[in-house]
């Protein structure tokens, strides 16, 4: 084959590549469209239902087709994340505003026994119930078979890849990690302790909930309680879970992202971060790396906020375990080593993953949306939590 016969069948090839991505791009995104249309569109049966339903298509399909044709997946997957915490945070409040007058938790109000369970309560309410046979969290245990059953289903499908595309919550760190330009504090890894304090502290959580039957973590350690049922004021003790919650929430989940571009709550403290995590063996789907491809840059272990790439993962073909599904690895590497692969196989499965992503976080998001929309129609506001 002389140089212009070897020039006009590369071009030929990559013409057929382009044509084989937009193919795969447009069906996928048109999956991804018809599956929401059903889902929202279908449920109700009312225009108001399809109106929503085919909006959501339309976003969805969108989203799907961009991922896909332009292989940068982090970007809009930050929007759909951190979209679902902006409306479920907005709907939560409402809700909360409208239906308990304040946005903050009393103790009249846990006395009544219907506060909103979190999912991340799961993994240390569940074992409370079952050894001891006590709801130790001030909700039924009807809602909390509920939201088992909703995050389990999902953490199967999609194991640790719930806390990059799905959790409400996540958003939180996430927002704050992607805010920092730069690192202003450099961190390279976790050591093998730091790796394995989750595991532990859940263990913790779930001793001292078996053995006192309280939830310690609701009550004195979350976070997240800086913007999810902070607690009424009034007594020294409240000041003194105040203090915790906002200095657990600075460090953790605003200025220690900002400073070192990680999402340290979600890579260090959640109670969910290990369960998903062990479930995530389950899920038909992995980040690999390709190492014959890899040329060893190092470029995919800085970008990942959850200290999910090493060397060591890297060498032997994939990501920790604890990783999110996130694909920021994938847009940074400059050699296309790393893709999303069914469990086992090198099979890429990357339309199927992002189709099922942006699918199910619009779903859930919808209902936070629709909430919201309904509010503003009618000033009133429909429970986006199941609970009071
Ligand atoms: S680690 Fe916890 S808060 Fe973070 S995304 Fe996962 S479940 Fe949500
Ligand atoms: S970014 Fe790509 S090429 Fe660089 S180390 Fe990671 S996998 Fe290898
Ligand atoms: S290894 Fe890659 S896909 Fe996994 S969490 Fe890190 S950046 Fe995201």
């Amino acid at each position: 084959m002389d140089s212009s016969e070897s020039n006009e069948h590369s071009a030929t090839q990559t013409r057929h590549r382009l044509q084989k991505s937009l193919r795969t791009s447009l069906v996928s995104a048109g999956i991804a469209a018809f599956l929401l249309i059903f889902l929202i569109g279908g449920g109700g049966g009312t225009t108001e239902a399809l109106i929503t339903g085919l909006f959501f298509a339309i976003v969805g399909g969108a989203f799907t087709f961009r991922i896909l044709r332009t292989g940068k997946i982090n970007t809009p997957r930050l929007i759909l994340f951190v979209g679902m915490m902006l409306t479920f945070t907005a709907a939560y409040s409402i809700q909360h505003e409208i239906t308990r007058g304040s946005i903050l938790l009393t103790d009249e109000i846990i006395a009544g026994g219907n506060v909103a369970i979190c999912p991340i309560t799961i993994p240390f309410v569940i074992p409370a119930l079952v050894i001891r046979g006590e709801m130790i969290f001030p909700a039924s245990v009807q809602t909390l078979i509920w939201i088992s059953l909703f995050w389990l289903g999902f953490a199967l499908l999609f194991g640790r890849g719930w806390c990059s595309w799905l959790c409400f919550f996540g958003g939180v760190d996430q927002a704050c990690a992607t805010a920092a330009k730069r690192p202003r504090l450099e961190m390279k890894g976790l050591s093998r302790t730091w790796r394995l304090f989750p595991y532990a502290f859940l263990l913790f959580l779930i001793l001292v909930a078996v053995s006192t039957l309280r939830p310690l973590y609701c009550e004195w350690l979350c976070p997240l309680r800086i913007a999810y049922d902070p607690p009424a004021v009034n007594t020294t003790l409240e000041w003194l879970m105040a203090v915790i919650f906002i200095g657990g929430g600075m460090v953790f989940l605003i200025g220690g992202p900002l400073l070192t571009k990680k999402r340290l709550y979600c890579s260090l403290i959640c109670p969910l971060l290990p369960v998903n995590t062990i479930i995530g063996n389950l899920s038909p789907f992995r980040v690999k790396v390709d190492p014959n491809r890899c040329n060893d840059c190092g470029k995919c272990e800085k970008v990942c906020e959850t200290f999910s790439m090493t060397a060591e993962s890297r060498k032997q073909g994939k990501t920790m375990t604890e990783c999110t599904r996130c694909g920021r690895c994938m847009d940074i590497c400059p050699q296309g080593a790393i893709d999303y692969r069914l469990i086992g196989t090198s099979v890429g499965v990357r339309p199927i993953f992002v189709i099922l992503a942006v699918v199910f976080n619009l779903l859930i998001m919808s209902g936070f949306v629709m909430a919201l929309v309904h509010f503003l129609l009618t000033g009133e506001i429909r429970s986006v939590t199941g609970g009071g």
